[in-house]
């Protein structure tokens, strides 16, 4: 019976345990427990480990995203916001608002409008991916104390996208959830610094992202601790021209099945045609969706971005009212 082990002697055997399918939890430093009668690495037993202190859990798990996969939480994971909406649960939570924040009066408007249909966020970029350097790039801070100023008012949760590292810490006070957005979800400098915050992430399917590699995206973020993650599928890029992407509604069924995380759908980057989002928006939930990302904008065909996909709050209002009709046929409420 091995007693004082060494730090390399644990790392070694917690290192050999990764690597032969465990995921090992230490709620204490006194790894050296596990050494205690279960001899060298390579003997072990998994009911072994379970049975010595500072071994909170441990769980056999094959997959490649050991955190993001499915058997590391069975029962599914349940984001919980300060104010009591909870992602994951019965509730199916829709996140909506214009792509942009464009000023004072469009971002209240469109805050009071959502609210009144029923959505439990506010989204709106202040910092904008672009595919263009000269399109409009976002209001910035600005945006951000716009953002957090109608959260207060309203009552509803903040989401908004970080682009990068050093926004980070400029949007915390700012903002309820991060958005990570499918130009970034591979970028794993920035996934690594959101698995340190906590604050809960939505992470949206890169455009041309497998469902293994988002999954392998959000276990960057799992791995940092930050156990507060959302997927989302917006549309992945085909042959397909005459929507912006095709949405692959199998992909909710599909993470649903592979993953515990909750996964949304985005039906309006996920068609980018205002006229279809309905419909997707409609699929998504009926598949098994935990939320929606949807925009809308107080005056679409005045938007500095992504107008032709974004509702007139009055359908954004209808599609709620269907939605309401849709949930409990898959044993939700919205
Ligand atoms: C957005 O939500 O406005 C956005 C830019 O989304 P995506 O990253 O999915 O393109
Ligand atoms: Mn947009």
């Amino acid at each position: 019976m091995q007693t004082n082990a060494t730090d390399e002697q644990i790392q070694s055997v917690v290192a050999r345990m990764v690597e032969i399918g465990f995921n090992v939890h230490r709620t204490t430093g006194t790894v050296q427990t596990i050494l205690a009668g279960v001899g060298t690495p390579g003997q072990f037993d998994h009911k072994d480990f379970e049975l010595f202190a500072g071994v909170a859990e441990v769980v056999r798990i094959s997959s490649p995203y050991k955190l993001a996969g499915r058997s590391f939480r069975p029962e599914g994971t349940v984001v919980t916001f300060p104010n009591g909406v909870k992602v994951g649960g019965d509730e199916v939570v829709v996140m909506a608002g214009p792509c942009s924040v464009e000023s004072r009066e469009q971002i209240f408007t469109a805050a009071s409008q959502v609210k009144a249909a029923g959505a439990k966020f506010l989204r709106g970029g202040a910092f904008k991916p672009r595919s263009s350097p000269y399109s409009f790039q976002g209001m910035g801070l600005d945006g951000l104390k716009l953002l957090r100023e109608v959260g207060d008012t309203t009552g509803l949760l903040i989401i908004s996208e970080v682009m990068e590292i050093s926004q980070i810490e400029v949007m915390l006070p700012y903002v309820d959830c991060f958005q990570l957005g499918a130009r970034n979800m591979q970028n794993f400098n920035l996934l690594r610094e959101v698995g340190l915050v906590r604050k809960p992430v939505l992470l949206k399917r890169g455009i041309a992202a497998t469902i293994e590699e988002l999954l392998l995206s959000a276990e960057y973020v799992l791995s940092g601790g930050n156990y507060d993650v959302m997927l989302c599928e917006r549309g992945i890029r085909t042959y397909e021209t005459y929507t912006r992407n095709t949405m692959d509604i199998s992909a909710i069924p599909v993470i649903k099945h592979l993953s515990h995380l909750p996964i949304l759908g985005d039906p309006s980057h996920g068609t980018g045609r205002r006229d279809m989002v309905p419909a997707m928006a409609r699929a998504s939930v009926a598949a098994g969706a935990d939320g929606l990302l949807i925009e809308v904008h107080p005056n679409p065909d005045k938007a500095v971005s992504d107008g032709a996909q974004s509702l007139f709050p009055q359908q954004f209002s209808k599609l709620m009212d269907e939605l309401r009709i849709i949930a409990p046929a898959v044993g939700r409420t919205i």
